[in-house]
């Protein structure tokens, strides 16, 4: 540095200007720089029901298919984010909306947050809770599929899209998990557990995003309280105060 300094930017004016911009205006290889900053006046976030349409995802043993449950949580939970966020839902009926088309939604309003909602699924009947899923690119060996189909992974064979924005969030989109575990994880019988997995549906959202399962639907138990409003209420009370916990962390 010093050799060069001396016998390059000494001699050439010009050259101590080029190095000065450098360490100015630093390059970017990426298009858009991480975003830590959220809209200060009023934030938005998208909600997104998962499945819809002919796409039923999973169902329960009294007959309730996890499309119904994901959209009416998410207009609890809309109407709970609503005293403080603006929100947007990525579809307010019955109808399929593909995968990319949803967080697509999200980066289009510029949303500060994005949340799927699902239920889990599983052969075991026992098996029930709530599990938070953040975007992480996982090795073959760790991937795990879910028995009901009910989320899409992506597959670790093929290369790496472009379009995984959602990489660039990954440590954000991990802490908002947490935020909303340990307020969900107070009210409910189930410690929710947080996974990383390669979702399709969380990677080309270009903020902090989540999917949430409120609840396995192949359990008789969960199955009859996500009927239950009030406790539809209650979870989407405490997903409120971990979003806003996760918020503050910002300010
Ligand atoms: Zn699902």
């Amino acid at each position: 540095m010093s050799a060069c300094y001396k016998s390059c930017v000494q001699k050439h004016p010009i050259t101590l200007i080029f190095f000065l911009l450098i360490f100015i205006f630093p390059v970017t290889t990426e298009a858009n720089p991480k975003k830590m900053r959220f809209h200060m006046q009023q934030k938005t976030i998208v909600i997104d029901p998962g499945h819809g349409g002919y796409e039923k995802g999973g169902e329960g043993p009294d007959g309730t298919f996890e499309k119904t449950v994901t959209l009416k949580f998410a207009r609890v939970l809309a109407e709970e984010l609503g005293r403080t966020y603006k929100t947007i839902l990525t579809r307010t009926d019955d109808y399929w909306v593909d995968i990319p088309t949803r967080s697509a939604t999200a980066n289009h309003v510029d949303a500060d947050m994005f949340i799927s909602i699902h239920t889990g699924g599983s052969f075991l009947h026992q098996a029930g809770g709530t599990s938070l899923y953040y975007y992480k690119i996982t090795s073959k060996s760790t991937l795990t599929l879910d028995p009901d189909s009910s989320k899409e992974f992506k597959n670790d064979d093929t290369e790496v899209s472009w379009a995984n924005i959602q990489n660039r969030h990954q440590q954000n989109s991990k802490i908002l998990a947490e935020s909303v575990r340990d307020r969900i994880g107070r009210q409910t019988q189930y410690k929710p557990d947080i996974q990383g997995a390669p979702l399709m549906v969380l990677e080309g959202a270009d903020m902090p995003a989540i999917l949430i399962e409120i609840g396995y639907i192949t359990n008789p138990v969960d199955e009859k309280s996500l009927h239950d409003i009030d406790e539809l209420t209650k979870i989407a009370k405490e997903m409120r105060n971990g979003i806003d916990d996760f918020f503050e962390k910002f300010q």
